[in-house]
């Protein structure tokens, strides 16, 4: 299975290259045409490169602030408001990679009313 260079996401058929160079520039594919304007306008920035490791990790630094309203809201806060940040990121990236690695196993079965995840690639 393919993964969207942007959301991590099932890729769908949408991609790009840099300048169309295949041989000098990597092909980035994306699950939307939404994905792939954001991907492609990273790309053409970065000189053809989208730096997903970056990314992720400011991802996971903006959810801090909803992990810890969640925190607040529920009466934990107490617990982890000594925590790193780091140990704050670990609990971040754990449910998010558990989300994600559940929505491509999800992506890769049919779905209860049998329509499957083949849809033909739109170009
Ligand atoms: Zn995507």
């Amino acid at each position: 299975m393919t993964i969207c260079a942007v959301c991590a996401g099932e890729a769908r058929g949408f991609g790009y290259v840099h300048r169309l160079q295949h041989d000098r520039y990597p092909y980035h594919r994306f699950c939307s045409l939404r994905c792939q304007d954001v991907g492609s306008a990273i790309a053409q920035r970065n000189n053809g490169m989208i730096d997903k490791t970056a990314r992720e990790a400011q991802a996971i630094r903006d959810a801090r602030v909803l992990f810890a309203e969640a925190l607040t809201d529920l009466g934990l806060m107490a617990p982890f408001f000594n925590r790193t940040a780091a140990d704050i990121d670990r609990l971040i990236e754990a449910a998010v990679t558990g989300y994600v690695d559940s929505m491509l196993a999800q992506g890769a079965r049919k779905e209860r009313t049998g329509t499957a995840h083949d849809d033909p690639i739109p170009f």
